[in-house]
């Protein structure tokens, strides 16, 4: 190294990190299997990437420890002892021996059959161990074939630069440890993109980078206002960007005395400022930015990045926090909206020419009702903890919402049955197809009220894969028909007692404030870090 390389990409959060990039290489999902000849220098090699994935394991062990307690450590302490497991081991060198296999296909073969044997036990305890062992051979599989997978292990935060990262990878990625994205791929309405607008990092998508491995551990600048990563910068750029980075932070700072300020305009309107989540996680720079609740809770992340369903138990937990730590604020939980670019294994989805246009969101959830009922009993137990709206994402038509409430009154009336106690719950859809905007009058009656999905409203009515960077020349987010179909929806809302709001990235778009006002919109809910650049902008509108 030593040159200063510039690299272009677009910018989906504002903002300037500088810091030590890492460089993200998946794993292959298909190992591939090759003949080897010397077979005790295969083993050999297995030997050493053992060794190195139980230093890595230590070191998550004794961090963790440290961090955040000796049962979160455990895990790390488990998977060293599985590593070293007498009858996998053997079973990796018999077939390295035996059939003259890779070290990779061998260690792959043994995952197939351990994690298949620990599924088939009756003990819960032990079914789960499926997972772990699937786990470590992936840590192995990852160190033979020169990949890394997460930057779990490393000390400091770092700028991440990878191909592309889809939702299932970004939930996984330790939060602490990020100081900015950087794809080659991926647009600016992903939901990778939204997650780092989220967690308030700066991020390039669609950037013209290699992804060399002689970049990882180089110092870089990611601006997030210019679109621009430079890699190993000199002594001038640092400067520069060091000196624009004060004065972000100083904007920042600035922003502060928003807070405790009511969100009114300068007429006196009252709007609900609240934020988008996707973890819980999420709620400390919403409890730091102010924000008055939370408008979406984007709850299909529980499902992302694990191998079998969250059971009602564990949603019941992560429902219950949410709701507790805003403390009787408004918490809109959206049902799970998996399908399209957010996908999990496990759900057995077949594979569908168009995602976007597929099985999806509340069409899983009608067609495999105990799924939904889990997730619904889980929500309607947590809601005596908080004040607790649900809302339901992709509807197009008044008989999903009839079979919805079908199905909420048969989760309600079995609660009754066990004497288990639930809240008063609001029931609202999100307003995301054509369909639902054209058709809000017919819908309004049967809700509490609307929230305006623009990221996927937007797309379906332009025609414009929001997945899909190439076209970014036609997508056009102030698109008239957009923008009617918002109004709309607001009118037919209020024409029937329901409150609408916006909870797509468009929300956040200070340009569309005065005319979204203008509407009637009653709420918003954006990207936590918005949250008093917004407030400011609505104090200062009429
Ligand atoms: C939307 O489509 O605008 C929305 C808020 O949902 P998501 O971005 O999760 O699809
Ligand atoms: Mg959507």
């Amino acid at each position: 190294m030593g040159r200063m390389l510039i690299g272009k990409g677009k910018s989906v959060y504002k903002g300037i990190s500088i810091g030590k990039i890492f460089v993200y290489k998946k794993a292959e999902k298909n190992i591939k299997k090759e003949i080897i000849e010397d077979t005790a220098a295969e083993v050999v090699r297995f030997e050493a990437a053992k060794a190195k994935a139980l230093g890595q394991l230590k070191g998550l062990y004794e961090k963790a420890l440290r961090d955040v307690g000796e049962e979160e450590a455990m895990i790390f302490d488990i998977h060293q002892m599985l590593l070293e497991d007498l009858d996998y081991n053997d079973s990796i060198i018999n077939m390295i021996e035996g059939e003259n296999v890779n070290a990779e296909y061998a260690v792959f073969l043994a995952c197939e059959q351990f994690s298949a044997m620990f599924l088939s036990m009756d003990d819960d305890y032990m079914r789960g161990r499926a997972a772990d062992i699937k786990d470590i051979s992936e840590r192995v599989i990852s160190i033979l074939n020169g990949t890394q997978a997460a930057p779990e292990a490393m000390a400091e935060p770092v700028i991440i630069l990878a191909e592309d990262l889809n939702p299932s990878e970004t939930v996984q990625l330790d939060k602490d440890k990020l100081l900015a994205f950087v794809t080659q791929k991926g647009s600016a309405n992903s939901h990778t993109a939204i997650l780092a607008r989220t967690m308030n990092i700066p991020s390039l998508v669609n950037t013209d980078i290699d992804l060399d491995m002689a970049y990882d551990g180089a110092t870089a600048i990611v601006d997030g206002f210019a679109g621009v990563i430079y890699i190993e910068p000199d002594e001038v750029t640092m400067a520069k960007m060091q000196e624009k980075k004060a004065k972000a932070d100083e904007q920042r700072a600035l922003l502060q005395e928003l807070k405790g300020k009511e969100t009114v305009t300068k007429s006196g309107r009252k709007v609900h400022l609240y934020s988008n989540i996707g973890s819980i996680q999420d709620i400390d720079t919403v409890l730091e930015n102010d924000s008055e609740g939370i408008g979406l809770f984007r709850s299909e992340f529980l499902y992302l990045g694990r191998d079998t369903f969250p059971t009602e138990e564990e949603q019941f937990e992560a429902y219950k926090t949410v709701l507790s730590k805003m403390e009787g604020k408004k918490v809109i939980v959206r049902t799970l909206d998996i399908g399209a670019d957010k996908q999990a294994d496990y759900f057995g989805i077949a594979e569908e020419e168009n995602p976007a246009l597929g099985l999806r969101a509340i069409r899983i959830c009608l067609i495999q009702p105990e799924i939904f009922k889990t997730q619904l009993r889980a929500l309607y137990r947590a809601s005596v903890h908080g004040k607790l709206s649900i809302m339901f994402p992709m509807i197009i038509s008044l008989k999903e919402i009839m079979e919805i409430k079908d199905i909420v009154a048969e989760v309600k009336s079995e609660l009754d049955k066990e004497n288990i106690a639930y809240g008063a719950v609001e029931l609202g859809i999100m307003i995301e197809t054509p369909a639902a905007a054209i058709i809000s009058d017919i819908l309004a009656p049967h809700v509490d009220f609307f929230s305006i999905g623009t990221n996927d409203l937007s797309q379906y009515t332009m025609a414009i894969d929001r997945q899909n960077p190439s076209l970014d020349a036609f997508f056009d987010p102030h698109h008239e028909a957009v923008l009617r179909m918002i109004q709309w929806t607001c009118e037919s809302a209020h024409k029937h007692g329901a409150w609408c709001g916006i909870c797509g990235e468009l929300g956040a778009d200070m340009d569309l404030t005065q005319k979204f006002l203008e509407m009637g919109i009653d709420e918003l809910s954006v990207s936590p870090a918005y949250t008093l650049a917004l407030r400011k902008r609505i104090r200062e509108s009429e």
